[in-house]
């Protein structure tokens, strides 16, 4: 007997009676995309290796470590998308539709890196992302915060809090960079081998190191703060201010990098207590010379990218999603001859809106009424040799409700939609 060949590992199927709360988180996030006038993007999942070298950053872990590269019949070097960044700011560049405009844009689907699979944490996984191209000010940042604000909102999730911090311009952050090195290096025995590797090409990295003794030496390590141009320091002021003004809470954490080199400016991060170790649900920034850089003209941008698997989880374990059985009607035909008429019956509700799950197959009505109780659906239409007589007495449908304790009744066919949408809507 050969092997059963299982799923790569990290890789999940979404099974059938998992998927309910996915349709109606997609649903959430579409809806609250076409609210703040963002349009969806959809771009291929393979692209050039190079693109992702050069947005995300040679020396960062997604691309040094984490990427499914492979040569394209040996020539061509592509790799799946590890974030949809990259992929949205060429697709505007190369189609022209961030050139001297403005653009709000979202996206949704898989990603790909290669991490050591734990719960929360998977080697394909899912983003829903925004991004908005060509406003410079801290008013779209707020925009872009609000949109996050307003998902937990809609899909009554609670517990997720925001910290905020900024990285500065290129500029400043070079300034800041050379102080931080030569912080650390007074510090070079105290350091993990992991963060001396970061201190030449990534010291902004070593920051949020999870290890408590790094963290011990970072205490009195110089904040990014006392190096912003006026101007950076401006933008950063006037999102606290507008953050205060909406009322929407959050934490200022100079700690905070974001593991990608193309941000700038203000980065974010939404995180939750519920989710063990896993807890960043949501993360997000500025990236003002991304689009320069790919050979756009400057434009000035800002999004963010959330992990749906985190999302769902939270959605799930907080009993807010609403299944969809509620007008699901069960339609039994005990009797041979009820077949075709059954079948109209169920288009014409149907038609109506309803979701009707026929029985096929035929069987006593004991174990029809078993199937139709583990559908869910709140009634089941009884179809048998007296209620299809047309002409006869008794054109009626018999109605027995399962999940209320109320007597079968016997509906006038005529009348089973009216009856439907008085009863079960
Ligand atoms: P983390 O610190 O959890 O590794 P990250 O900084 O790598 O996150 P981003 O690249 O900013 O994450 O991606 C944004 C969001 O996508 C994360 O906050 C998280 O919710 C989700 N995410 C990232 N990597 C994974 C993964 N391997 N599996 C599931 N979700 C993920
Ligand atoms: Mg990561």
């Amino acid at each position: 007997m050969t092997d059963r060949i299982q799923a790569v590992r990290g890789m999940n199927d979404l099974l059938p009676d998992e998927i309910d709360v996915w349709h109606q988180v997609e649903s959430v996030l579409r809806e609250i995309g076409w609210q703040y006038g963002y349009q969806e993007i959809r771009t291929p999942m393979l692209e050039k290796t190079a693109l992702f070298q050069q947005s995300i950053g040679d020396q960062t872990d997604i691309v040094e470590k984490e990427m499914y590269t492979f040569a394209d019949a040996g020539k061509e070097s592509l790799s799946l998308r590890p974030e949809a960044t990259a992929s949205t700011v060429r697709a505007c560049i190369q189609h022209g539709i961030v050139h001297n405009q403005q653009r709000r844009i979202w996206y949704m689907g898989p990603m790909f890196r290669r991490e050591r699979p734990q719960k929360g944490r998977y080697r394909q996984f899912h983003q829903f992302g925004i991004e908005a191209f060509g406003w410079a000010g801290p008013d779209i940042d707020v925009e872009i915060i609000r949109v996050g604000e307003r998902i937990w909102k809609n899909l009554k999730v609670k517990g997720i809090t925001l910290q905020i911090n900024t990285l500065g311009s290129n500029k400043s952050r070079q300034a800041y960079r050379i102080a931080l090195q030569s912080f650390l290096k007074n510090h070079l025995g105290q350091l993990d081998d992991d963060s001396v590797r970061r201190l030449e090409n990534n010291p902004l990295r070593i920051l949020d190191s999870k290890r408590p003794e790094t963290q011990a030496i970072l205490v009195n390590a110089p904040h990014i703060l006392e190096y912003l141009e006026p101007s950076e320091k401006n933008h950063f002021d006037g999102l606290c201010e507008s953050l205060e003004n909406s009322a929407i809470g959050y934490t200022i954490n100079s700690k905070l990098v974001r593991g990608l080199d193309y941000y700038t400016g203000t980065v974010f991060e939404w995180s939750t207590d519920q989710l063990g170790a896993q807890n960043a649900v949501c993360a997000g920034g500025r990236y003002d010379s991304l689009v320069e850089q790919r050979g756009g003209k400057p434009t000035p941008a800002i999004g963010f990218a959330m992990g749906m698997e985190r999302l769902v989880e939270l959605v799930a374990n907080q009993g807010n999603n609403e299944r969809h059985q509620r007008n699901v009607i069960y339609l039994i035909d005990v009797a041979e001859s009820a077949n075709v008429r059954a079948g109209i019956i169920a288009e014409q509700l149907r038609d109506n809106g309803y979701r009707v799950i026929s029985h096929c197959g035929g069987g006593k009505l004991k174990a029809q009424l078993k199937r139709a109780d583990q559908s869910g659906a709140v009634i089941a239409l009884i179809m048998g040799q007296d209620e299809c007589q047309v002409d006869g007495l008794a054109n009626v449908v018999q109605v027995k409700h399962l999940r209320a304790k109320i007597d079968q009744q016997a509906i006038p066919v005529d009348d089973l939609v009216a009856w439907c949408n008085d009863n079960i809507r």
